[in-house]
């Protein structure tokens, strides 16, 4: 059976539709239960520009004071490179992510990072990061 064509695809790649994936985290209907999910997550909400989602996921200790996105980068594709611990049952999690982004000029490029994330109750928080080069 051919596969049907998903309307609206969650950015995130999940092949779900937006609605029944990052949607869901951003409406606050639910935590994303691992790191994984919570990055996704905030990967969809730099695509949308969801920024008061991205603040609500950072954790308050190294949220910056200001956040403006770059509007040039609109972003393509998340790639999940690996993930370290982060499950539902754990405290810690780290993400080891690419996203590709194209510029206005037509140039691509791609961010690569490391990033750490902490559970604190229900709620997984992004810490920090590193920069791949
Ligand atoms: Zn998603």
């Amino acid at each position: 059976m051919p596969k049907k064509p998903l309307i609206n695809p969650c950015p995130c790649g999940s092949e779900r539709p937006l609605q029944q994936c990052c949607l869901l985290y951003m409406q606050g209907e639910v935590f994303p239960p691992t790191a994984e999910a919570l990055m996704r997550s905030r990967y969809t909400a730099y695509v949308l520009g969801n920024t008061d989602y991205l603040r609500a996921t950072w954790h308050p200790e190294t949220c910056p004071t200001t956040l403006n996105l770059t509007e040039a980068h609109r972003w393509t594709r998340l790639q999940i490179v690996k993930t370290q611990a982060g499950s539902a049952t754990e405290t810690q999690g780290v993400v080891h992510f690419k996203a590709y982004y194209k510029l206005p000029t037509g140039r691509g490029g791609r961010l690569e990072e490391i990033s750490h994330f902490v559970r604190i109750g229900q709620q997984w928080f992004y810490v920090d990061g590193q920069l791949c080069e």
